[in-house]
């Protein structure tokens, strides 16, 4: 079975050739006109969109060597999403599905980040735990199966990604901040400076008190020293970056105690953060859980994991009809 596969929620335009279960090409093309405007604007996404879907899905046929005749099925994210973005894969992909007389398949984004491992092995077996941890997300799953999951726990304002994105505009560094704050720590001591843990009711999670506290952290600092950012930069990101993580990896404790639950997952696009791996892993130890991270290419947004989906479903026989429209806001 051959999926042709397309993402196209927010800013990544992407197109995945899955064979079987394996992927064989996994194209992403990132949009770098977001970068000068410190955050994602919908109207540019779409129009990038429609640039870039051509070429990419071009050159994951071309990258996967399948013939386009061998396609069995085209998989896309209905949601959930920017609208604008994900009406032109939507309607790529009901285009494509139509002149080829093949089945559509419709994936939600979120299931498909924590689906992103059943790409590559070693897999979770079910139940497990998924942290999906993502631009616009934070979120605890229980995953029972494939397409049975169930959240547990969520942000009640901003999402982790939001975290580390709002303090990098806070630091003065470009968007998207959270793949430099990664960097900055590496190099940073993550005591340096204490930011404060919420105190919030179950699984839930809170980040705009963390944001709050950070803001007026730098401003009073900078009154006392204009230098104050670049001569810490290293040790300011290290330190909130660990209070992020400690926010993320206590509920995830708490929610594998609660479930009785030893394979224990993280998902999204924080899920790249090389501190959250490292300590995430550290708390695997301790606990006896078993981890599983997905590779990097299928952390932040991609297609791949919307083709992984996608076969599951295709193997279920469950199609999307032609009316079929996506979705800004979707639950599972
Ligand atoms: P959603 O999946 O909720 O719809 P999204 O698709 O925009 O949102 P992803 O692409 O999965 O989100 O993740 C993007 C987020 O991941 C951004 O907030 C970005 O800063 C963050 N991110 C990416 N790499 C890292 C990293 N190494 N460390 C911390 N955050 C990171
Ligand atoms: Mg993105
Ligand atoms: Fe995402």
């Amino acid at each position: 079975t051959t999926i042709l596969a397309i993402e196209s929620s927010c800013d990544e335009t992407s197109a995945a050739i899955c064979k079987d279960g394996k992927i064989l090409s996994n194209i992403i093309a990132t949009q770098a006109v977001h970068e000068k405007y410190g955050g994602v604007v919908p109207e540019l996404a779409s129009r990038a969109h429609q640039q870039n879907i051509i070429p990419v899905v071009q050159e994951a046929i071309a990258g996967a060597k399948v013939n386009k005749k061998d396609i069995d099925a085209v998989a896309f994210t209905r949601g959930p999403g920017l609208l604008g973005s994900l009406l032109v894969g939507t309607s790529f992909a009901k285009g494509f599905a139509l002149a080829k007389g093949i089945p559509l398949v419709e994936v939600n984004h979120m299931q498909a980040h924590v689906l992103a491992h059943f790409i590559d092995d070693p897999k979770p077996r079910f139940p497990f735990l998924c942290l999906t941890v993502s631009g616009g997300h934070t979120q605890i799953v229980l995953v029972r199966d494939y397409f049975d999951m169930e959240v547990v726990g969520e942000t009640n304002d901003d999402a982790a990604g939001e975290a580390f994105d709002k303090t990098a505009k806070i630091l003065g560094l470009p968007y998207p901040g959270g793949p430099l704050i990664d960097k900055y720590a590496r190099e940073g001591n993550p005591h340096a400076f204490a930011f404060p843990e919420p105190q919030i009711a179950g699984l839930d999670f809170s980040f705009s008190g963390l944001k709050t506290s950070i803001l007026y952290f730098v401003r009073d600092r900078v009154r006392e020293d204009a230098e104050f950012l670049e001569k810490n930069m290293n040790d300011i990101c290290a330190s909130v970056q660990y209070r992020i993580i400690t926010i993320l990896l206590n509920k995830l404790k708490k929610a594998a105690r609660q479930f009785g639950i030893r394979d224990v997952s993280i998902a999204g696009g924080v899920s790249a953060n090389s501190g959250l791996r490292s300590m995430l892993q550290d708390a695997a130890d301790k606990n006896g859980w078993n981890v599983f991270i997905p590779a990097f290419q299928y952390c932040t947004d991609n297609a791949g994991m919307i083709a992984i989906a996608g076969y599951y479903k295709f193997l279920q026989k469950d199609f999307a009809g032609q009316d079929i429209a996506p979705l800004a806001r979707m639950n599972f």
